[in-house]
């Protein structure tokens, strides 16, 4: 993590200059609950890292592809040169070659018979967005018309079929993810129509050869929900019953040719962050992971303390306990705060007036850190700097 020195100078700076009884802006480090046991960011945590940016692709339309957001990962962008993203997938054994299939009109068609084809790039988790196309002529029923299939690492089928007017058994279903669980509903477009996958994917995860995520796929087809965070049972497949099995750590995407021309177009996926389980900072973590991001956290506050003074290191210094309670620190910012309310109380006239400001946001940090324990609730800094801002009459709030 990295601080940002402008916006926590800022803070600072808004912190000192508060009026009395306004409540604290999020910007201040004394604000929502602190961290815990399993959060590493208190709640409103002005450290924690802002979202990056992302522009906004644009929608695609059944005559025409949208354009996708800045940071997707582009897997087919209607040109012939974006197939050399993708080749055959060979049998066991064999290496793989270019893949057969064909890019006619903008779009990625399967020659039937000439096999699946995946991606020469693996990954994993996803937010994967997928464009295709049945053929307009309809032929066969059931399983048998317009039939393909998308193939998340290669293991996990969301089905691509022409449901239109033609059912088949619902685990099989366009947006089913395969022998597994059925979509909520038939939202396809007619055959020769573009059909609009978005699917977010999350593998399994096992440690210690115990499942400990199923890893879930949420699908929308034409911008309908299909599944909602359906846990996977593992790869799912034809016939058999699924069962959880360790996944790799990332593999292709794989189309199918499942004997009918389907076509593709606009394939892009983004890559997720890695799920709490995995080391991400978001969410319930373990007590293991809590604690050394906390640590971590309380370190650059200590370092940025270091170039501070005064009262701006005490409180940042303080931050810092909220994360990570340290006798080194604490005694120092015991040492600050008394040195700060003893020059207050040197002062007096306009000068001391001057200083309610900054009286009443050392007051708000010290009582935090009296309300979540950080210091006892008989602190003596803080016993001293209420008497302080009692006698001064700074004490709007009993007013
Ligand atoms: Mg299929």
């Amino acid at each position: 993590m990295k601080l940002l020195p402008v916006v926590t100078a800022t803070c600072s700076l808004a912190l000192l200059a508060a009026p009395a009884r306004s409540a604290p802006s999020t910007g201040s480090p004394f604000y929502g609950d602190p961290p815990d046991a399993t959060h590493p960011w208190a709640v409103h945590d002005q450290n924690r890292p802002q979202p990056k940016r992302v522009e906004p692709g644009t929608f695609s339309t059944p005559e025409q592809p949208g354009k996708p957001p800045s940071d997707a990962i582009i897997l087919f962008d209607g040109t012939a040169a974006s197939l050399a993203r993708w080749e055959s997938d060979p049998k066991p054994g064999e290496a793989a070659g270019p893949t057969k299939w064909i890019v006619k009109d903008g779009a990625l068609e399967c020659v039937p018979k000439s096999g699946y084809i995946r991606t020469k790039e693996q990954f994993a988790d996803c937010q994967l967005h997928v464009e295709w196309a049945a053929p307009t002529a309809v032929q066969g029923d059931s399983q048998g018309r317009g039939n393909s299939g998308v193939f998340l690492m290669g293991l996990a089928e969301v089905q691509v079929l022409d449901n239109y007017n033609n059912p088949t058994y619902a685990d099989g279903f366009a947006a089913s993810v395969y022998g597994i669980n059925p979509p909520m509903a038939n939202a396809l477009r007619r055959p020769g129509e573009f059909q609009v996958y978005d699917i977010v994917f999350r593998r399994p995860v096992f440690r210690d050869g115990k499942q400990i995520d199923p890893g879930r796929m949420t699908v929308f087809c034409n911008g309908v929900l299909m599944q909602d965070a359906t846990p996977l049972e593992g790869p799912g497949g034809h016939l058999r019953r699924s069962l959880p099995v360790a996944f790799p750590e990332k593999g292709p995407l794989k189309l199918q040719d499942h004997g009918n021309p389907v076509r593709f177009r606009n394939i892009w996926y983004r890559p997720l962050p890695s799920r709490a389980i995995e080391g991400g900072t978001d969410g319930v973590l373990t007590a293991e992971a809590a604690t050394a991001k906390r640590k971590e956290t309380a370190a650059i506050l200590r370092t940025d303390a270091g170039k501070l003074s005064g009262t701006a290191q005490m409180l940042r210094l303080a931050e810092s306990l909220t994360y990570d309670k340290d006798a080194a620190t604490a005694a120092k910012v015991e040492q600050l705060a008394a040195a700060c309310v003893a020059g207050l109380k040197a002062l007096s006239g306009a000068a001391a007036e001057a200083k309610k400001g900054e009286a009443l946001a050392v007051q708000r940090a010290l009582n935090y850190l009296a309300r979540f324990q950080f210091v006892p609730a008989d602190y003596a800094p803080r016993a001293a700097l209420n008497q302080l801002i009692k006698a001064r009459g700074w004490d709007d709030a009993k007013k």
